[in-house]
């Protein structure tokens, strides 16, 4: 994998990537994004949503169109 260093539009300062999880009721949702430590600068990547299913856990995947 290409290391590909993303910098906050506003500043130039490198964006760091976050996970964030949140328990709602049954479902794990994870949040993943980038963010600029100096302005609080945040761009979405993709938000995983895990629930238990029937068959076992079940991952739904959203990702965000970066533009
Ligand atoms: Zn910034």
């Amino acid at each position: 994998m290409s290391d590909r260093e993303l910098k906050c539009p506003k500043d130039g300062n490198p964006l760091l990537v976050v996970y964030e999880s949140e328990k709602i009721g049954d479902t794990t949702r994870v949040s993943i994004y980038y963010k600029c430590q100096v302005c609080g600068f945040r761009r979405d990547i993709e938000r995983l949503e895990i629930s238990r299913g029937e068959q076992g856990l079940v991952v739904k995947k959203f990702l965000y169109s970066s533009s």
